[in-house]
């Protein structure tokens, strides 16, 4: 029997390069936290489109401000101004508490912005010598795709084939002060990190190590860079994770849920005298800063305070992780989270047990092989999560 289900994924896959490997669910249509297939199955979603969804699919708010900016005006490119982008920037600042901001598109694209950020503010500002530039980053990391973001990556599948790689790129293990401290030298511009490390599978570096790895940084004048484009905006019940030890970072990389799942969106954040090394014609992005993407990512903060989608996260959070680590089986080697960013690891593969939570109406994807992720949009209702929990026990429990 050949169902629509079948023959969408047969033909997506036709004419598709293979980069993914999704699970064999079509989603046409969505509403908050639940998805549905073409026959009229649904799901409830614990994936969010890797945190782009923390506001929820299609949230009201977020899709008005689509509409009504769709109306009046979507592009204009930087060569003029647009009247959206101001209020953006001051949002943006207002949350990160810096005094400028980058608009780019992809999350990818905003750490391109920061490296090339951090190795020209090394060049003006620490008098390191042209083509020295070095940046620390950290095993296990995802920054992205493109070739500087792979070639930050310790991930051998990421780069095969693809170099070379960017040079002036160090790797020290994650969560590790002394490594940090050693890698260090005078052409160190900068240190790139997740304060939680998603793809990894959730991976939270000992209590202390952001505090500690940010006053090494501050002693050797050296940025500290904290990619918050998976942990940021509430996502683990903070604002901002490097908000659970009180860092301020000296640069913010946002994305995903900045756009509130609805249109692509991101920046860098920082104070003025790192974001003024660009000068016109230093960097750009024909559609980033565009009206449509600004309006869309105001109403998506404003989404974010008023529903108090950061305090629901650690709260919701903590019970979901409670309830799931009471689950007896063997197999579950650890349960690490904050907030609703729980990753699950396993004795053994993910994706079978990610197959049977599908079968059972539940999304989630597998990370890293062993750790299924949960990380439901941050608008989900303690009923629907009880629902999930529930699921989940039914499919863990040995
Ligand atoms: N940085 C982090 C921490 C991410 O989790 C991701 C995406 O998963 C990216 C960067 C790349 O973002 P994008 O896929 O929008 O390019």
């Amino acid at each position: 029997l050949i169902t629509p289900t079948h023959s969408i994924i047969k033909h997506t896959e036709k004419y598709g390069a293979r980069n993914y490997h999704p699970l064999p669910i079509v989603i046409s249509k969505a509403e908050g936290v639940w998805v549905e297939d073409p026959e009229g199955r649904r799901y409830i979603d614990m994936l969010s489109a890797y945190s782009a969804l923390n506001q929820g699919h299609r949230h009201p708010k977020i899709i008005q401000a689509l509409k009504d900016q769709a109306d009046k005006v979507t592009l204009t490119s930087r060569a003029f101004h647009n009247d959206q982008l101001g209020t953006f920037y001051e949002k943006v600042c207002s949350l990160t508490n810096k005094e400028m901001v980058l608009p780019m598109n992809t999350g990818a694209e905003a750490v391109e912005t920061a490296i090339k950020a951090i190795r020209r503010w090394g060049y003006d500002n620490k008098n390191i010598k042209e083509g020295m530039a070095e940046i620390i980053a950290c095993e296990g990391n995802f920054h992205g795709r493109t070739m500087s973001a792979v070639s930050l990556s310790s991930e051998e599948e990421y780069k095969r084939g693809f170099g070379p790689m960017l040079p002036g790129i160090k790797i020290v293990p994650y969560g590790d002060i002394d490594a940090l401290k050693a890698a260090i030298t005078p052409n160190t511009a900068g240190f790139l990190l997740e304060p939680i490390q998603g793809e990894a599978g959730i991976v939270i570096p000992q209590d202390g190590f952001l505090k500690e790895a940010k006053e090494v940084c501050e002693e050797n004048s050296v940025l500290f860079a904290a990619d918050e484009i998976q942990s940021g905006l509430g996502r683990t019940g903070k604002t901002f994770a490097c908000d659970w030890e009180e860092v301020e970072p000296d640069m913010y990389i946002l994305g995903k849920a900045l756009g509130g799942g609805v249109f692509p969106i991101s920046c860098l954040a920082a104070n003025a005298n790192i974001l003024s090394v660009f000068n016109p014609g230093s960097h750009g992005s024909t559609f980033g800063g565009n009206p449509l993407g600004a309006a869309v990512s105001v109403a998506a903060l404003d989404v974010l305070e008023e529903e108090n989608l950061v305090e629901r996260s650690q709260k919701l959070g903590n019970y979901f992780k409670a309830r799931i680590s009471d689950i007896d089986n063997p197999k579950i080697k650890e349960i690490r989270g904050k907030g609703l960013f729980i990753g699950v690891e396993l004795t053994e593969a993910a994706r079978p047990y990610c197959e049977k939570l599908k079968e059972k109406g539940l999304l989630c994807k597998e990370t890293h092989e062993t750790v299924i992720r949960f990380a439901p949009p941050l608008v989900i209702s303690e009923e629907d999560l009880e629902w999930a929990i529930e699921k989940i026990e039914e499919v863990l429990s040995a």
